[in-house]
């Protein structure tokens, strides 16, 4: 299993309180965890300031994983190279989207709706739920998971329906979010997870890393449909019959 962990790595250069937490980079926490907890996973790491942000085509073409951390930087980030993603979404690589990057250019294409969601930044206490306990990410995990102090994102979050809801959070403000959402696009699964500010410990949180491991489990699809899917293929009159598997020709 191919895991790529895409981080656009600003706050940690240049907000202190973010580099005290995540001295490597958000990435590198990420790696780290996940290279501990799949033992067959091959985990590496890609930033936006690396020539096409660490996404070339044969990077992308040997990842099934991939997921995605941004905030500030959406903009910054080369329409080329989105489009190489989602191109590989849609042939079936997993894409599991953190946080801030609900935002980014592509989740926002993925899901062609704003995105757009309530925030505050006030040390709120979160609280998340899963509803959706027998799903394969709802795995291992406290009921509730807390999390003392986190960013609030809250409702309504412009998003389509997701095709499965895994979590919901409350806050101490009152607010509740869909924090965790599966959807499939293409052949590729989607995983949109909230937690993740990067003024806190967030991913150091052994319930948080056991969603994430549990996400790019469901994720990875080691074998993808052959279904082709990137071309409207032509089917003239009699192809089926041609096949001679057409049962008609059996009498
Ligand atoms: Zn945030």
């Amino acid at each position: 299993m191919h895991i790529t962990i895409w981080n656009e790595f600003l706050h940690e250069q240049h907000n202190p309180l973010v580099a005290d937490i995540y001295p490597q980079g958000i990435h590198a926490a990420i790696a780290e965890f996940l290279r501990e907890q799949i033992a067959e996973a091959e985990v590496m790491t890609a930033t936006l300031a690396e020539p096409q942000h660490g996404l070339s085509e044969d990077v992308l073409e040997a990842t099934d994983v991939l997921l995605w951390w941004g905030h500030l930087a959406h903009d910054q980030v080369e329409d080329a190279v989105v489009e190489r993603v989602h191109q590989r979404v849609m042939q079936g690589m997993g894409l599991i989207v953190l946080h801030s990057a609900h935002l980014s250019k592509i989740f926002t294409r993925l899901m062609g709706t704003t995105c757009n969601l309530r925030w505050r930044e006030a040390d709120d206490r979160e609280l998340l739920w899963a509803v959706n306990p027998a799903h394969p990410i709802a795995q291992g995990i406290s009921q509730p998971v807390i999390l003392a102090t986190h960013e609030m994102y809250g409702e309504f979050f412009d998003i389509p329906q997701p095709d499965e809801l895994i979590f919901i959070s409350s806050f101490s403000g009152g607010e509740v979010f869909r924090s965790g959402c599966c959807f499939h696009r293409g052949k590729g699964r989607v995983f949109y997870f909230s937690p993740g500010h990067e003024t806190y410990p967030v991913f150091k949180q052994a319930d948080i890393q056991r969603v994430i491991v549990n996400a790019v489990h469901w994720a990875y699809q080691s074998d993808v449909s052959s279904i082709v899917t990137h071309q409207s293929p032509n089917a003239p009159a009699g192809w089926f019959e041609a096949t001679g598997r057409d049962p008609g020709n059996a009498q």
